[in-house]
């Protein structure tokens, strides 16, 4: 019986799983240059961090949270987003003792929400992101916006657009909280199940509603910036003026108000423009400041702020601009005529590979003519054929998979010709490249 996958969850394998390394990798690349150290938490966690953390009015803790209950009987939960678990770790770690702030963290692992699965979201999906906790100020803020469009950037993502906006401080808040009540009593009784519940909870959750009727509702509330102090609008302009300076147009979207609850004064989202079969997908990423986060889960009052980033996003995004480039081969296929010769290749490839070359080799008896054909399937740039005259000769004969060319190499000088036939390789394959532009 054929067992399927989990609904919701994905394979990512061969050249696809090429290109989720190397996104990954550059975003590591960026994380360090900006002097983010890594960090590394469980997938499981204790279910109340994320009722406390992310929020009991959040769709994801009301709704999506893959919870069981382990043999010991406690309450545990596959981590839904990777901010709680960060600031757990750094409390029970106590990493905030003894260090110069703000600490600077990155991170990057799968989450799990029981969503429904749609073009870009996942049961099981991996997040990349950075934290910045001990820094309350709108510098840290407009550093972390930064990071992320400059990210997207380095992974070859064009057309990026931010959107931000301030979720104000406390008294903002509570007025605007007030203000929403008094607008929704009088719609809630035709509003969605979901919307009823906001409504006792928490009334911002209302304007994350994804019901079209309940948007028809929504349009005309009241509108956060009008309940805004002084200060968060300052500090929002900081924001906005230091973004300008590094060449980032940050548009203020008064309906962004991300869906945890943990996130206090400045919020954003990153969306790509004018990509066609982008737009369904929603945000690549998306972040803001959370002023009580560490407090909420027992630690010190240290603000902070972060971004996350939906790696399947980005490689959907990235595929639908970066066609092909991703075949995945060794440099060398090294092709053995008979046993004893294909044993004697053994030590041969684990030679080459020493040079930092890559190769696989054939490891039955096959024909010629279906081993080269296995080697141009598994994209290999080059053949190595060894047979029995080869070794009476000391050389083998290397045929570029290619242009179909072959040369013969005396074994002596082996290492160099395989190099520099890589070098030429390489070169004709930027020229193709070039003329392919053209
Ligand atoms: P959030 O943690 O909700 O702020 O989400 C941050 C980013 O994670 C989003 O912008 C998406 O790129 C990604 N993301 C969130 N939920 C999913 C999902 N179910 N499937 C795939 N990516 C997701």
């Amino acid at each position: 019986m054929e067992i399927l996958p989990v609904k919701g969850t994905h394979d990512i394998y061969e050249a696809d799983a090429a290109v989720y390394s190397d996104l990954e990798n550059r975003l590591i690349y960026m994380a360090l240059l900006h002097n983010y150290k890594e960090i590394r938490t469980p997938i499981i966690e204790h279910t109340n961090l994320f009722v406390r953390g992310v929020g009991e009015s959040s769709d994801i803790v009301n709704k999506e949270m893959y919870t069981f209950d382990d043999k010991g009987g406690r309450s545990i939960t596959l981590r839904p987003e990777l901010t709680a678990g960060i600031m757990r770790s750094i409390v029970s770690n106590k990493l905030y003792a003894n260090a110069d702030l703000p600490l600077r963290y990155f991170y990057l692992g799968p989450c799990f929400r029981y969503e429904r699965p749609q073009a870009g979201r996942y049961r099981q999906f991996n997040q990349f992101g950075i934290e910045a906790i001990g820094a309350p100020n709108y510098l840290q803020d407009a550093e972390v916006i930064s990071f992320g469009y400059h990210a997207l950037f380095i992974l070859g993502i064009d057309n990026v657009k931010v959107y931000i906006n301030s979720l104000g401080d406390e008294a903002s808040r509570a007025r605007y909280r007030e203000a929403l009540k008094e607008y929704f009593a009088k719609h809630i009784d035709k509003m969605c199940g979901d919307c009823k519940r906001r409504f006792e909870v928490n009334p911002l959750r209302i304007l994350d509603c994804k019901v079209d009727e309940d948007q028809e509702i929504i349009k005309d509330a009241p509108k956060l910036k009008d309940y805004l102090s002084n200060e968060s609008k300052l500090y929002l302009n900081n924001v906005i003026s230091l973004l300008k300076e590094v060449g980032i147009e940050a548009v203020i979207d008064d309906n962004l108000v991300r869906g945890l609850d943990y996130y206090t004064g400045v919020v954003f989202e990153y969306h790509v423009d004018k990509v066609e079969g982008a737009d369904n997908v929603g945000a690549l990423g998306g972040g803001g400041h959370y002023a009580h986060l560490l407090k909420e889960v027992g630690g010190p009052d240290l603000e902070g702020v972060g971004l996350a980033f939906g790696i399947e996003r980005l490689v959907y995004v990235h595929s639908l601009t970066h066609k092909g480039g991703y075949e995945l081969g060794p440099d060398f296929f090294v092709i053995g005529m008979n046993q004893e010769i294909i044993d004697k290749n053994f030590s041969l490839a684990d030679m080459i590979r020493s040079k930092g070359i890559a190769v696989e080799a054939n490891y039955e008896v096959k024909s010629l003519k279906s081993l080269l054909k296995t080697a141009v399937k598994k994209h290999a740039k080059f053949a190595i054929i060894v047979g029995e005259e080869e070794i009476e000769k000391k050389r083998l004969v290397v045929k570029n998979l290619r242009s179909q060319e072959q040369t013969t190499v005396e074994l002596e000088n082996f290492e160099a010709t395989l190099e520099s036939l890589l070098n030429e390789y390489e070169q004709e394959s930027a020229k193709l490249a070039l003329e392919g532009l053209k």
